[in-house]
């Protein structure tokens, strides 16, 4: 299990953001590359902490953080094998940079106008076992805070430039040696000031909208796996980017088989005669074909055979686990008077056919005599 980015940076989970800052500053004041040129240890231990205090500085990610997981961030899609269009998240490009400029209170140029970023949803998916088996499209209905239509996600009209930060977008406090950087609290980022505001959203440019949203999920999935839909969620007040929705699947359980992993078992009852003389059993695979089965004579009660590649789809491969199936003979009940007859005159017939009951008994015998 990987350390948290609490247990990085040393602080509770309820850590106030000073105790944060607190913390990654004494840390990685330790481990700097500046001060531990070409030492490998200290390098990955910067880059822990560094990584830990870029997603926990700031509200939105850590909330995230919190209600999804260290695995959801760190492997983006824990241990499934997504990739392509849904990405973990995504560290390259802003974060390092950012953190070298508050450490040594250095602008790198121009600081970036930052856009705020709205609010990830959580979305719950069940899923039968079936459309977890072949893949499938399904349209959801988000319910998310879309762009005001009336004023165009700006607000309202006549946009003057935010006196807060100048119309940067941030504000940056110089606090000793670091330069911390947010995002404006007044415009949100935009750099604008709104003077008057839209009726329809309250001058928060952005109003609650249903929009159907068509998700691909690929054969293999299981109860468990996240996907991510990037840019889905909730869209910042005032013209920011929309934040993303992930979607927690859930596989429900199917009347016949059960699943563990990428393989399945069934229990599949088989007549006495059929046991006893031997035949063909009908085994039904989730491909929806089934398989004859040949049963040999003399088949007992709980014998397991693999059908390989019966089992599910392994998630993004081409691979299919087997499936596990479990015989059991079924003793009849509710027999005729001739059936009954009959019984009788086969167990009288002469020659011993069990093993099993005279083995069984010699051991009892054995133990208790
Ligand atoms: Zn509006
Ligand atoms: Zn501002």
């Amino acid at each position: 299990m990987a350390k948290t980015y609490y247990e990085v940076l040393g602080v509770a989970q309820t850590a106030s953001f000073d105790e944060i800052k607190r913390a990654f500053r004494i840390k990685a004041k330790d481990c700097h590359p500046d001060h531990h040129a070409g030492d490998p240890v200290a390098e990955k231990q910067f880059k822990e902490l560094a990584e830990a205090y870029e997603v926990l500085k700031d509200d939105q990610k850590r909330a995230t953080y919190d209600r999804i997981g260290h695995e959801a961030f760190v492997n983006g899609m824990g241990n499934s094998a997504f990739s392509g269009g849904f990405g973990g998240f995504d560290f390259s490009g802003t974060g390092f940079e950012d953190i070298f400029a508050e450490m040594f209170g250095m602008a790198r140029g121009r600081p970036k106008n930052k856009k705020a970023r709205g609010e990830d949803i959580r979305l719950d998916l069940g899923l039968t076992l079936d459309e977890a088996y072949h893949g499938i499209k399904k349209t959801v209905t988000l319910n998310t805070y879309s762009p005001c239509a009336k004023c165009g996600g700006l607000g309202g009209k006549r946009l003057d430039t935010c006196a807060t930060c100048g119309g940067a977008g941030v504000v940056r406090q110089r606090q000793g040696f670091f330069v911390v950087e947010t995002t404006c609290p007044v415009c949100h980022g935009t750099g604008k000031a709104v003077q008057e505001p839209c009726a329809d959203c309250r001058g928060t440019g952005r109003v609650r909208q249903k929009r159907d949203v068509e998700i691909d999920i690929p054969a293999g999935v299981d109860t468990g796996v996240r996907m991510r839909l990037a840019g889905e969620g909730d869209v910042a007040p005032n013209g920011g980017d929309r934040g993303d929705v992930y979607v927690f699947l859930n596989v429900k359980p199917h009347a016949l088989f059960k699943r563990e992993g990428n393989d399945l078992y069934i229990e599949v009852p088989v007549p006495m005669t059929t046991a006893t003389l031997g035949g063909k059993v009908f085994v039904p695979t989730m491909n929806g074909k089934g398989q004859e089965y040949d049963v040999k004579a003399g088949l007992q009660s709980g014998t397991e055979v693999k059908l390989k590649g019966f089992g599910m789809p392994v998630l993004r491969g081409d691979r299919y686990g087997d499936l596990y199936v479990r015989f059991r003979v079924e003793t009849p009940t509710n027999l005729s008077a001739e059936q009954k007859e009959l019984l009788r005159q086969f167990d009288g017939a002469g020659k011993k056919n069990s093993s099993l009951c005279e083995d069984f008994k010699n051991l009892v015998s054995k133990i208790f005599s």
